[in-house]
């Protein structure tokens, strides 16, 4: 049968829609290809600065190699000899101005080690009879969702949650994890419990399968040149074949028969066929202006972070202990939140001789700290950092990020509401899809893996 030529639009140029175009592209369809974004470049949250030797990363700075549709990517675009993994070593936990070491074979700050456990310095006696009492707790009642905090707070006691686990999950999500859906973030944790009755047993059997004979490896990979050049990369490959449209803001999208109209902010209105919108949740819910369809699915506002790169002789600080950076326990008055000796973690990033601290602010009941000057964020970093090491002068230069309501929050309900907003689209607005990071995954490869998926749908729908 003779297929009708139609125009896909892409709405957003972060690495979903990027990811998007290029795999639609690849499926050579008789689709003309329309890829906006309202920026003057493409990436969204991934900006890759380098200056002087020195590569940084203003948003994120790699990606989990487990989830394997971000290294498909980077080899589909024949950048594999640019891969590079993370050096390993020592992560800690600050807690009132004392670093403790991440307890040996702690899985997302869960411990499986007893061992090990006994020995760390963060958690009190109560504190860690609570957890091995977990191996003998009645699994929970079957929900279908629940928060984060609730699940972990009822295995594993409060003092590991708020010392140990949420530390690192506001490393990922920046948000409150009492508020947060554990169906949305880590379902296969609830599984693991609903499966084996006890979590800390689940993961024993589980992770010592994998782990079994192998060296203990970096989980995370980036490109020699920093994440901006995976950008680039799928910049010139969908050059000849898609039309991008920087510069150029969507204001709404009208459906018109079996089409849909897209008003530009330049007055320009283009008809296309079918829309894949990669915008974060409330934009893509104001340019379609149908409240009704898209409901809440983001309940709270996104959360704001910043982040400082540091850049100091090697002489400059005195006492930096061995490692790869700490995670800030929850309760203290620390405005930092984390931080990372990037030279370490990423030796590539950094010119002999020098140091690369990446620290972290901002989070829940702390946004104002955003508004704050550079040299004033610079300041509160480097007065966190001196309560655990010396710094004993100014960075040479240093490089502060702000990314206001960038972290969406998929509280308790997440999926549901996902899942609603989906069978809501199909039904009144077909040929419209979401993806990205306000939906099913925040992490680059889960962006990944929901463009492929609309590519996916946007193919069967061609038929
Ligand atoms: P975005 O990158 O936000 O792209 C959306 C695009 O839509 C933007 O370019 C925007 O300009 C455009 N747009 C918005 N409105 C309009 C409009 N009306 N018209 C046209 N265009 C519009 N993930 C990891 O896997 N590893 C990490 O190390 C990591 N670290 C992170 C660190 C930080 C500081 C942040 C903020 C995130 C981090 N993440 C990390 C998460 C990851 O970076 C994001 O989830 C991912 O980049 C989101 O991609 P996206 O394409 O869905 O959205």
């Amino acid at each position: 049968m003779e297929r009708k030529r139609q125009t896909v639009a892409i709405l957003g140029g972060g690495i979903t829609g990027l990811t998007a175009a290029y795999y639609l592209m690849k499926e050579n369809l008789p689709v003309n290809i329309v890829l906006i974004e309202q920026n003057s470049r493409l990436g969204g949250k991934i900006r890759t600065y380098q200056s002087d030797g020195f590569t940084i990363e203003r948003g994120p700075d790699s990606f989990l190699e487990r989830k394997d549709t971000a290294k498909k990517l980077v080899e589909d675009l024949g950048l594999e000899h640019e891969l590079i993994r993370n050096a390993t070593g020592q992560a800690y936990i600050l807690s009132e101005d004392h670093l403790h070491a991440m307890p040996k074979g702690a899985v997302m700050g869960i411990p499986t080690d007893f061992d090990a456990f006994e020995e760390t310095t963060l958690i009190s006696d109560e504190g860690k009879e609570l957890v091995k009492q977990e191996l003998t707790k009645e699994k929970m009642e079957p929900k279908d969702d629940l928060s984060v905090g609730e699940f972990f707070r009822y295995r594993l006691g409060d003092e590991v949650v708020d010392k140990l686990i949420h530390p690192l999950i506001s490393g990922i999500y920046a948000g409150d994890i009492d508020r947060l859906s554990l169906q949305a973030t880590f379902p296969q944790y609830y599984q693991l419990e609903q499966k084996y009755g006890s979590l800390i047993e689940a993961l024993r059997k589980t992770q010592t399968n994998k782990a079994s004979n192998k060296p203990k490896q970096g989980q995370f990979l980036t490109l020699k040149d920093g994440l901006g050049s995976l950008v680039d990369a799928l910049h010139d490959e969908i050059k000849p074949s898609v039309d991008v449209m920087l510069d150029t803001e969507v204001k709404s999208v009208e459906k018109n028969g079996d089409r849909y109209q897209i008003q530009l902010d330049d007055h320009k209105q283009i008809a296309v066929d079918q829309i894949l919108s990669t915008l974060p949740f409330e934009a893509s819910k104001k340019v379609f202006n149908k409240p009704e369809l898209f409901g809440q699915v983001l309940e709270e506002e996104n959360t704001s972070v910043a982040n400082v790169a540091m850049a100091f002789p090697h002489e400059a600080i005195e006492q930096l202990p061995e490692g790869t950076g700490f995670v800030v326990s929850r309760k203290g008055d620390y405005r930092i939140t984390a931080c990372t000796w990037t030279h370490k973690k990423w030796p590539h990033t950094t010119p002999e001789g020098h140091l690369l601290l990446r620290a972290y602010v901002g989070k829940p009941g702390d946004e104002e700290i955003l508004q704050k000057s550079d040299d004033e964020i610079i300041d509160i970093a480097i007065q966190d950092l001196n309560r655990v090491f010396t710094i004993k002068q100014k960075p040479n230069f240093q490089v502060v990020t702000r990314w206001e309501n960038a972290m969406p929050q998929y509280t308790v309900g997440h999926i549901e509401r996902v899942n609603s907003l989906e069978k809501a689209l199909k039904e009144k607005l077909p040929g419209v899809y979401v993806a990205g990071n306000s939906y099913r995954g925040v992490g680059l490869p889960d962006c990944m893996d929901q463009a492929i998926e609309a590519v996916n749908q946007i193919k069967t729908n061609h038929y």
